[in-house]
């Protein structure tokens, strides 16, 4: 395989500009985009789920592929004139199995929701039981909410994390796996900064006679590279994303081992999805080549570091982090000793150009539309180049966003500079 480096730390690119084509056919959508890129490129992005792709991976996302209907899978499509088409999902899926060191991979879900769907798809029927972290512990809704087919269509049983610590209570998932013998168990979730103990989880499993599917949408980017332990050779079937910490393009992963390929590929295509979007698949290779290459291991490991210090810079602030810290790109943190809700703790970083979520925490005692808690992620800002100082400096940005009702002015000019990377040496 041979593939360039992607560029690390693309520090001061210049502004994204519209295309003369769409600046000339459509100069309303040229401005809205235009908007966005300036908007991205002033704000401190700590939104957890997501990250900046590489130009290669928008190239093949605007490429010809994106024309193409091959429903179906290569060799057999329900469509003629697919070659191209095969020749890309085929690279893509060997890169996922190299990557990952997966058995096989389906890289065709459209997003890491249709590859949960499809997970209990391939293993499930309705009605069944399910044990996985409970929604108000940190579980996706794909885990049991009764807004999502999840909940609407399998009996959910939700473990949690302990309070003094915030770390998963094995011995709960223990028990409860014995009492309510789940045909399958869920490990994964959106806000926990811990590495997952798949080994244990598979134990569990094992004992009560329940497949283990990883939910991995936010760490398996890390894993790829080596900065946390990867689900594949645990789980029976691991979901995932491509655009958070993979950096890829918006879309699904499924990895699973050879016995269940079959069933995975069909609970894929034709039971939930029609024909894939092949430019996304596409762009799938893309970043499964750029996550193999050593610039990539050196960047999630910098999104750890970066995390890490972004977690003890805010505990100055009177944020406190949960469990103390994180081993991920992902910090979820306490304002209530700040004396305000987690949403207006948003807002107020908004204000200043600080991008971060509200977050309900474990055991939380405000209301879900207010929270506690915030969720940040360095996956963004890593990608920008930032490092740990940076990350210093943006927890004490965060903390004086946090203490003011209005973040503009000096504060939030400050803020843009630093978001906008550091400056090019020369
Ligand atoms: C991001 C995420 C999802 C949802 O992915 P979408 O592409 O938005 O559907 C599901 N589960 C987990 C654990 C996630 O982190």
């Amino acid at each position: 395989m041979t593939v360039t480096e992607p560029p690390h730390a693309p520090a001061r690119t210049p502004l994204w500009e519209a295309p003369e084509a769409l600046r000339r056919t459509d100069p309303q959508i040229a401005d809205v985009l235009a908007a966005e890129a300036e908007r991205r490129r002033d704000c401190l992005q700590l939104l957890a789920g997501e990250n900046t792709a590489s130009e290669a991976v928008l190239a093949a996302l605007a490429g010809p592929l994106a024309h193409k209907y091959a429903e179906g899978y290569p060799g057999r499509r329900h469509h003629t004139g697919c070659a191209a088409a095969d020749a890309a999902e085929l690279l893509a899926v060997e890169r996922a199995r190299n990557l990952f060191g997966a058995d096989h991979a389906n890289v065709q879900p459209y997003t890491g929701t249709t590859a949960m769907l499809a997970a209990y798809a391939a293993l499930l029927r309705p009605g069944d039981r399910v044990l996985a972290m409970s929604l108000q512990h940190g579980g996706h809704l794909t885990v049991g909410s009764q807004a999502n087919f999840s909940g609407r269509w399998f009996q959910f049983t939700g473990y949690g994390v302990r309070r003094d610590d915030g770390l998963i209570d094995l011995d709960q998932v223990r028990d409860l796996a014995r009492r309510h013998r789940p045909k399958a168990i869920v490990a994964g979730s959106i806000t926990y900064p811990r590495h997952i103990d798949w080994a244990a989880f598979r134990e569990i499993a094992d004992e009560v006679g329940a497949y283990l599917v990883a939910t991995a949408a936010q760490t398996l980017g890390l894993a790829a590279g080596g900065a946390a332990p990867s689900p594949v050779p645990y789980a029976d079937v691991v979901a995932a994303v491509t655009h958070k910490m993979l950096r890829g393009p918006r879309g699904g992963l499924l990895l699973c081992t050879a016995e269940l390929a079959e069933r995975v590929d069909r609970a894929v295509s034709p039971f939930i999805q029609g024909g894939p979007s092949m430019h996304e698949v596409a762009a799938k290779a893309v970043a499964f080549a750029e996550a193999a290459t050593p610039r990539y291991r050196d960047y999630v490991h910098a999104a750890v570091d970066n995390a890490r210090a972004l977690a003890a810079g805010l505990a100055g602030q009177g944020v406190r982090p949960l469990t103390g810290g994180t081993d991920t790109h992902l910090v979820t943190a306490d304002v209530s000793a700040l004396g305000i809700t987690g949403r207006e703790a948003e807002r107020r970083c908004a204000a200043a150009g600080i991008l971060l979520g509200k977050c309900a925490l474990p055991y939380d005692t405000a209301p879900p539309a207010e929270t506690s808690g915030l969720r940040l992620g360095t996956g963004c800002v890593t990608t920008a180049g930032l490092g740990a100082a940076e990350m210093a400096e943006a927890a004490v940005l965060a903390g004086r966003a946090l203490r003011t009702a209005d973040g503009g002015g000096e504060l939030a000019a400050r803020v843009r500079e630093l978001a906008r990377g550091p400056v090019p040496k020369r």
